[in-house]
């Protein structure tokens, strides 16, 4: 008798996401987290919020929905929250997409969207990167397609830190037909700082078509308790209300994001020192290695090619993490500025000239 497999098949190909690694005692710059501890007053949230896990969290997220709306301006429906803005997109890929359809996007970019894809049983339509790494909205306009129901814009892009700006931004999304959703991924907004790349929600907020995707991960160091949110017109985030898993923004992490969003003045200090070590970082490998692109996030990318594993493996015997792509580059973290001397020290064995 014919059997059938207990599970889908085609995952069996499908590879999987795969996080930096932490190796102890190791400079971890692997993950594109911030180096700094929790920012003030985040501890004792969630101590307070602990004496009441015994409950349920409120599913509607109503006090942190109300705060982040009230910070962007915009009317709390257009808010949804979930368990971080991979949640969120994976949320968004369900209330666009049918079987067949196809989500399109630059690629190389965040390496869930091929996994959010495949698991929401649409096809990837994957744009090649510009050689200078960034997105090529000249070839992703013309790759639409009538079975296209999200695009998904990495701005800045990880892994290779590079940005759109907003003139081709703003021809692209005149040339997307308007029952397409576009998907803003500013994950890394707040460490922008060339002002030709505009805030996607202050810019195209209100483009019916347009989402924009933002996270409490980075910037605000929260990547430990899995807060992302998304803003959308309200007929959209109503959408997505539907596909979000019950609760999935816990209470402990409601209540360290409202604690952190009470902090912005020091999360933006830890923020502008991030900036400052990147423009370093990259001045000084540019020194050994041209052809980095300009990064507006907090990591810089390496186009290694077929020397990024064994570059990775090189920064990892000086006891540095870093994120390596194989045959493809090589993303590193900003971290303290004693980590990423550490780093640059490996960097240099590596890369820079000889002695
Ligand atoms: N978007 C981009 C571009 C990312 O790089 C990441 C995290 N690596 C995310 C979304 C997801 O972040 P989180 O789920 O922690 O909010």
């Amino acid at each position: 008798m014919q059997t059938r497999a207990l599970t889908r098949e085609d995952l069996a190909a499908l590879p999987n996401y795969v996080p930096g690694r932490s190796v102890p005692g190791a400079i971890k710059l692997a993950s594109n987290e911030v180096p700094f501890g929790p920012l003030p007053g985040v501890v004792e949230a969630l101590a307070e919020a602990a004496t009441g896990i015994n409950r349920y969290p409120d599913m509607g997220v109503a006090v942190l929905r109300d705060k982040l709306a009230d910070r962007l301006g915009v009317a709390p429906d257009r808010v949804v929250t979930g368990c971080g803005s991979v949640a969120m997109a994976e949320h968004l890929a369900r209330t666009t997409c049918m079987p067949g359809d196809n989500i399109l996007y630059s690629w190389r970019s965040f390496e869930a969207y091929p996994i959010i894809a495949a698991t929401t049983a649409a096809e990837s339509v994957k744009v090649p990167n510009t050689p200078e790494h960034g997105h090529d909205l000249a070839a992703m306009s013309k790759a639409i397609t009538d079975r296209t129901r999200m695009i998904l814009v990495c701005n800045p892009n990880n892994p290779t830190g590079t940005s759109v700006r907003r003139a081709e931004l703003d021809e692209f999304l005149d040339r997307v037909p308007e029952d397409i959703i576009v998907v803003l991924d500013e994950a890394y907004r707040e460490f922008v700082t060339d002002p030709e790349v505009t805030d996607g929600l202050q810019t195209y907020g209100d483009r019916p078509n347009v989402v924009v995707l933002r996270t409490l991960s980075k910037a605000w160091g929260l990547a430990g308790l899995r807060v992302g949110y998304l803003v959308a017109q309200p007929e959209v985030a109503a959408a997505v209300r539907k596909v979000v898993t019950p609760f999935s923004t816990n209470s402990a992490a409601q209540a360290a994001a409202l604690a952190a969003l009470d902090a912005e003045t020091e999360m933006r200090r830890r923020c502008d020192i991030i900036i400052s070590e990147r423009e370093r970082v990259q001045n000084v490998l540019a020194q050994w290695f041209p052809g980095i692109p300009p990064s507006q996030a907090n990591f810089v990318w390496l186009p290694l090619h077929d020397r990024a594993t064994e570059f990775a493996q090189a920064c990892e015997t000086h006891q540095i993490i870093v994120r390596p792509f194989a045959g493809d580059g090589v993303r590193v973290t900003i971290g303290t500025p004693d980590e990423n001397d550490a780093f640059l020290a490996a960097a240099e064995s590596y890369l820079g000239p000889e002695p």
